[in-house]
């Protein structure tokens, strides 16, 4: 036998210097975190509070609110402390766009309520008339002793060092492409600012980079370029990603190729809401993706197959969805219960032809019965054959199984 030397699993972890953010640890050995952001007003501060709460309800381990006006800001440490008074203490974190050395400096119980300021370098970076507010920033994030980001963006990107850099690049016998200005430009906005910050005082310890582009490509060679040239913790994220299966996929792709090269501290999933959507999506995406890769463990996984026409009736989906919600309601915050478990499994499969070897795989499995097959479903737990299930209560049956097993 031989393995053929192929590496069997993700590339060891890119060594940043590790940031606390409001008791979470992003970077180094410390877990992938998970991020979201909230699209209410932030200034209405019921509707924020309560999307506050469903986030970190679904498992984000930090949530990022808009602060883009006075009234948002005003409504910052409100939102604080409801959400704690219900018993929820997730980190908070502020993002600054253009204005934000004014709030900061205006509004002090919004400096000191937020776990850590983001600040995008495109609007209040670089540029010469800007730097005093950049600095602004940084000087407030020293007072209040609060990390920052960094967050540069393809959107909003520095205009005024792209064009230098556009410029340099004119003048050069072999130019590069323009595309290739921009992501030198993306990444030298990032660690010029960082490293302003750190002239000021800022330690590096309190800084963390991100670079988000729309495409996947550019970001992956945006972040390899940024993992190469500093150690600063890095959150990964693929802006705009878009609508559904498309920003769902776009992102993993993107997110999945740089987190197997051991690229990425935190992660955020920028997903478009379809209208009346739920926000919690990015988050559950954010476990998958980190599940699914084998860095963490969030809840119970359920394997089925995907059914063709050996499948005889909808009971093999209907019992997989169900089986599906059932563990997820049964054991919400797998993580939190049992610290060091791996996760359990569970399979639910059509028929005879793959269901007994992955069922056996499985902590409990059940293989249904396919098409000329006997009405019988056998099952097996710990990869042994426990019980043949038959009849019209085949899936409550079942469903009884996976409730002693959880309860074992
Ligand atoms: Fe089809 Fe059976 Fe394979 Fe499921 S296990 S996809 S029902 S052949």
């Amino acid at each position: 036998l031989s393995d053929f030397a192929l590496p069997a699993g993700p590339a060891q972890r890119r060594q940043s210097v590790a940031v606390n953010v409001g008791g979470v640890m992003v970077g180094s050995d410390h877990p992938i975190a998970v991020q979201s952001m909230t699209n209410t007003d932030t200034a209405d501060i019921e509707s924020t509070v309560a999307q506050v709460m469903a986030l970190a309800r679904a498992g984000s381990e930090l949530v990022r609110v808009t602060v883009d006006r006075e009234e948002a800001a005003a409504a910052v440490p409100h939102i604080r402390d409801k959400v704690r008074a219900a018993g929820i203490d997730v980190p908070l974190i502020g993002d600054f766009h253009y204005i934000g050395h004014k709030l900061l400096a205006e509004y002090p119980g919004c400096a000191e309520a937020l776990d850590k300021y983001r600040i995008n370098p495109g609007n209040v970076g670089f540029r010469k008339k800007r730097v005093s507010q950049f600095d602004a920033i940084i000087e407030t994030a020293l007072r209040y002793d609060k990390p920052v980001r960094i967050g540069v963006n393809w959107g909003s990107l520095d205009q005024e060092l792209l064009t230098l850099l556009m410029d340099e690049n004119g003048r050069q016998a072999h130019p590069i492409s323009a595309t290739a200005v921009m992501r030198e430009a993306m990444v030298r906005s990032a660690l010029l600012s960082a490293a302003r910050a750190e002239e000021i005082g800022m330690p590096r310890d309190k800084i963390i980079l991100s670079a988000k582009v729309s495409d996947v490509q550019q970001l992956i060679t945006v972040y390899r370029m940024l993992a190469q040239r500093c150690d600063y913790a890095l959150h990964l994220g693929l802006t705009e990603a878009g609508m559904s299966s498309k920003g769902l996929i776009a992102s993993s792709a993107a997110m999945g190729i740089l987190l197997q090269e051991g690229i990425g501290d935190t992660i955020r999933y920028s997903l478009t809401p379809e209208p009346g959507g739920d926000r919690s999506l990015e988050v559950k995406a954010c476990q998958e993706l980190l599940q699914s890769m084998g860095f963490r463990q969030f809840l119970p996984i359920v394997s089925a197959c995907p059914g063709c026409g050996r499948t005889t009736s909808s009971l093999f989906q209907e019992l997989a969805r169900d089986i599906q919600n059932h563990i997820a309601a049964r054991m919400p915050t797998w993580k939190e219960t049992y610290p060091g478990v791996e996760a359990m499994s569970v399979a639910v499969m059509g028929c005879v032809v793959n269901g007994p070897g992955e069922s056996k795989h499985a902590d409990i499995g059940i293989s249904l019965p396919g098409t000329g097959e006997q009405p019988a479903a056998p099952v097996f737990i710990d990869g042994e054959k426990a019980t043949t299930l038959r009849g019209p209560k085949l899936a409550e049956d079942f469903t009884a199984l996976v409730e002693d097993y959880v309860a074992r």
